[in-house]
């Protein structure tokens, strides 16, 4: 039993825990959540618990279905919204095959090989993720969904639901010693922000299926509906999840360089190198579904050219501006990914492709300073900006043929990922359209 191991024991024991609930995360990013007596976490800790893993999306083939998952005690925490009688805890675990090898389709465990290649490289990687979703009064399933203000960005709404909403969001996450650092109302009716403070990127990775929790939790609460669907209203902005990313080599910031231009060093730019050269193929994952299109292709400040900036916001990546001296803030946003993404694979991607511009010494492009969107197409084409995928079937196409991703996710889950996403474009393309049917119907 190892210090961690013990802290946990002890501290169910003494604020009286009743359930512990085990969580991981499937292909596609949805939380998986077991709860066991506090008398089974012991061996939970030794041997793991074993579970049926054939019966969640894309986790294995169902000839080798038996999987154990493992607590990492270091993820222990006490859930809020269970209130303060009989508490429930939960941890965050990683999964095996019933001989201890760590099972290949677990989204954890491919984020900590990635981890594990770029501190083979001397990097740690840190992430901050600014996550966008909406609140709206119902679910989809009873009506057209109605967001619950008409506020706009930044507006501070007396007596609004949305200010509300975030302060307790905001108070949940710091008790799970999770950090915030800004929220505000966002763009869209209903639309909100909450930026958490940077952590390792499998710290953050657990850190946004929590949150994620804790915003529908919130929204249960208050009697709304929130939602991270990349494009929920087609003439209102979508909802990106725009992370900031930096690699630190021991205590100093490797994007950092006080001599060159913008401070960014020759390993940042390299990054950012690779982030542009793979990102059409890492689409299919940063933005997972059909609806993710709707948002890179509606505008919005949402990116759908393959640029980088300094204070361009139609920029795929931006490099904000330091404030001088202060080297340790020298990071790279990434303006694609949306709120959708299964944090895990979304950020191993992220980090292969900046670690493959660094190992295979890309050049970085010139920096686009101009409103990408408008340009001409032969202004774009002139200037070498390529456009991200128009679609998930395009996405599709380019993920196909990556190696990168291939690599990355290992062979099981890219397999599940294609099989998985070309079923939801069939679904999609085998739909008519109230659209088709209003500009087609008649007029033929
Ligand atoms: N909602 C925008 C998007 O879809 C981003 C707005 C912003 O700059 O924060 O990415
Ligand atoms: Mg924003
Ligand atoms: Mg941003």
């Amino acid at each position: 039993m190892d210090k961690q191991q013990d802290f946990v024991l002890r501290t169910i024991e003494e604020r009286g825990v009743k359930f512990v609930r085990l969580w991981f995360t499937d292909v596609i990013g949805t939380l998986k959540s077991v709860a066991i007596a506090p008398a089974e976490v012991e061996g939970a800790f030794r041997e793991g618990i074993g579970f049926d893993g054939s019966a969640i999306e894309g986790l294995t083939r169902v000839q080798e279905s038996d999987l154990l998952a493992h607590p990492d005690p270091s993820t222990f925490q006490i859930l809020p919204w269970r209130g303060e009688v009989d508490p429930t805890a939960r941890m965050f675990c990683d999964l095996t095959t019933p001989d201890g090898q760590p099972a290949v389709a677990d989204p954890r465990n491919v984020l900590k090989r990635t981890l594990s290649r770029a501190a083979e490289a001397g990097f740690t990687f840190y992430t901050h993720p600014e996550i966008e979703f909406y609140l709206f009064k119902h679910g989809a399933g009873s009506g057209r969904p109605e967001p619950v203000d008409h506020a706009g960005y930044f507006d501070n709404v007396p007596g609004g639901t949305a200010h509300d909403f975030r302060r307790r969001a905001v108070r949940m996450l710091e008790e799970l010693g999770i950090s915030v650092e800004y929220s505000h109302h966002e763009g869209g009716p209903g639309q909100n922000e909450i930026d958490l403070r940077y952590a390792d990127a499998l710290t953050m990775a657990d850190n946004l299926m929590t949150f994620r929790t804790v915003v529908k939790e919130v929204a249960i609460e208050q009697g709304v509906h929130a939602t991270f669907m990349p494009k929920p209203l087609a003439d209102q902005p979508g909802s990106g999840m725009h992370t900031h990313m930096s690699l630190f080599e021991g205590d100093a910031n490797a994007f950092y360089d006080a001599s060159a231009p913008h401070q960014l060093s020759v390993t940042g730019r390299r990054f950012i190198a690779g982030l542009l050269r793979h990102s059409s193929e890492i689409s299919l994952v940063l933005n997972q579904f059909v609806n993710s299109y709707k948002r890179l292709w509606g505008g919005d400040e949402a990116p759908s050219y393959i640029t980088w900036g300094h204070s361009n916001r139609s920029a795929l990546v931006r490099v904000p501006m330091y404030k001088p001296g202060k080297s340790q803030s020298a990071r790279i946003e990434h303006r694609g990914i949306d709120s959708a993404a299964n944090p895990y694979l979304a950020y191993a991607l992220m980090l292969s492709a900046g670690l493959k511009g660094i190992e295979e010494e890309y050049e970085l492009p010139e920096a686009a300073e101009e409103n990408v969107w408008a340009l001409s197409a032969s202004e774009r084409r002139a200037l070498g900006y390529r456009a991200l995928p128009s679609s998930l079937e395009e996405a599709i196409e380019l993920m196909e043929s990556s190696d990168l991703v291939a690599d990355t996710l290992g062979e099981q889950v890219f397999r599940y990922v294609l099989a998985n996403k070309r079923r939801e474009f069939e679904q999609y393309r085998s739909q008519v359209t109230d659209l088709e049917l209003k500009t087609t119907f008649d007029v033929v």
